[in-house]
């Protein structure tokens, strides 16, 4: 594969060297995930930092996340800006079946021109999907594209891997429920950036309006973060299927943009996350390691020495790290 010309391709802003691209990415060859570390390595050098407005979207099936990323992705492509869409789908971990980023869901933006929609990869575990995720954005940065929304589903950890990777967390809700503020979890409403109340129309207006004001109310209680300016995070209502509020949310997000970047904190969180990712990288490669030969022999024939009880399961698993990984002695055993 002529990973130099992919990445011509990708700076371009072809489609079609992109679409490659991010299945090479998705790929878990061996060989093509070599080549694909490459090709963003070339990637990082050439992009001469080109940086996207990444947004990460969540919310409980059925909100209208993908109305939402259908309408606000049109206004967007409207203003000649180019999106890109992707998804974290812990669903498809499990079952092999993806519910988001599906191109049935947002048939217009598919078509747009200036956008792009990548399905979530089935993957076996939310790791292999963080991954991937991670680098389509860095394709899509390179490419040029203008902001990229990582639609994730309001369960377990997925929303935390993609505030790991965004710059804006936006949590879309429903109107009504505002007592129990919908089971929100505290720790995902202190991820957010802004609250959408989504669905703000016909007879449900009204309640949208109060669900807001009961959120607004809930994040006046949040402890203030540095990376916020005055009246942030905020509420707001939308209408994504009468294409209402959307310049408003749009406006918003281009603001606390805007703030972050003059106060330092854009880039101290991506460096913030850059280093996060490293480090994942490192364990995930670590344990990798682990389960592939020469070292699962190594070990298995260790662990047998220690069933046996011919040695001790310190020993052994010291054995491992220093001769068999060759990581050297721990600080405790050499003082
Ligand atoms: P998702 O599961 O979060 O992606 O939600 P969908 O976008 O598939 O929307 C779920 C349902 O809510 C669909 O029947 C939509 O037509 C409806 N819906 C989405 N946005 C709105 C809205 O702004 N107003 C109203 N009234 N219904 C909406």
């Amino acid at each position: 594969m002529d990973i130099e010309r992919l990445a011509e391709g990708v700076l371009a802003g072809d489609r079609r060297a992109l679409a490659r691209a991010i299945t090479l990415v998705e790929s878990g060859r061996a060989d093509h995930r070599r080549a694909a570390v490459d090709l963003i390595g070339r990637l990082n050098d050439a992009d001469h930092g080109r940086q996207a407005m990444r947004i990460g979207l969540s919310g409980t099936p059925g909100v209208g996340k993908s109305t939402f990323i259908e309408s606000f992705g049109m206004m967007l492509t409207g203003a000649d800006l180019r999106v890109g869409v992707l998804a974290v789908d812990p669903s498809s971990a499990r079952s092999g079946g993806s519910i988001l980023g599906d191109k049935t869901r947002m048939e217009r933006l598919s078509r747009a021109p200036n956008a792009f929609i990548r399905p979530s990869p089935s993957q076996s575990h939310l790791g292999g999907v963080a991954r991937r995720t991670r680098e389509a954005i860095a394709l899509l940065e390179a490419a040029g594209f203008d902001a990229v929304l990582v639609e994730t589903v309001g369960v377990g950890q997925s929303e935390t891997v993609v505030a790991e990777m965004t710059d804006l967390f936006v949590l879309l809700l429903a109107p009504g429920g505002g007592d129990e503020l919908q089971g929100v979890k505290r720790g995902i409403m202190e991820m957010a950036d802004l609250l959408i109340v989504n669905k703000a129309d016909g007879d449900l207006a009204a309640t949208a309006t109060r669900t807001c004001s009961d959120y607004a109310g809930a994040l006046r209680l949040l402890r203030k973060r540095p990376q916020d300016p005055e009246g942030f995070p905020k509420a707001l209502t939308v209408s994504a299927m009468e294409e209402n509020g959307l310049e408003r949310a749009w406006e918003e997000m281009r603001a606390l943009a805007d703030w972050r970047r003059e106060t330092g904190h854009w880039d101290a969180r991506r460096a913030e996350q850059a280093r996060y990712w490293f480090e994942a990288e490192v364990r995930a490669g670590l344990l990798a390691r682990l389960s592939r030969e020469p070292v699962k022999g190594a070990m298995e024939a260790l662990a047998r020495q220690v069933e046996a009880g011919t040695t001790t399961p310190a020993l052994a698993a010291a054995e491992v790290l220093t001769d068999v990984l060759g990581l050297g002695p721990e600080a405790g055993e050499t003082g």
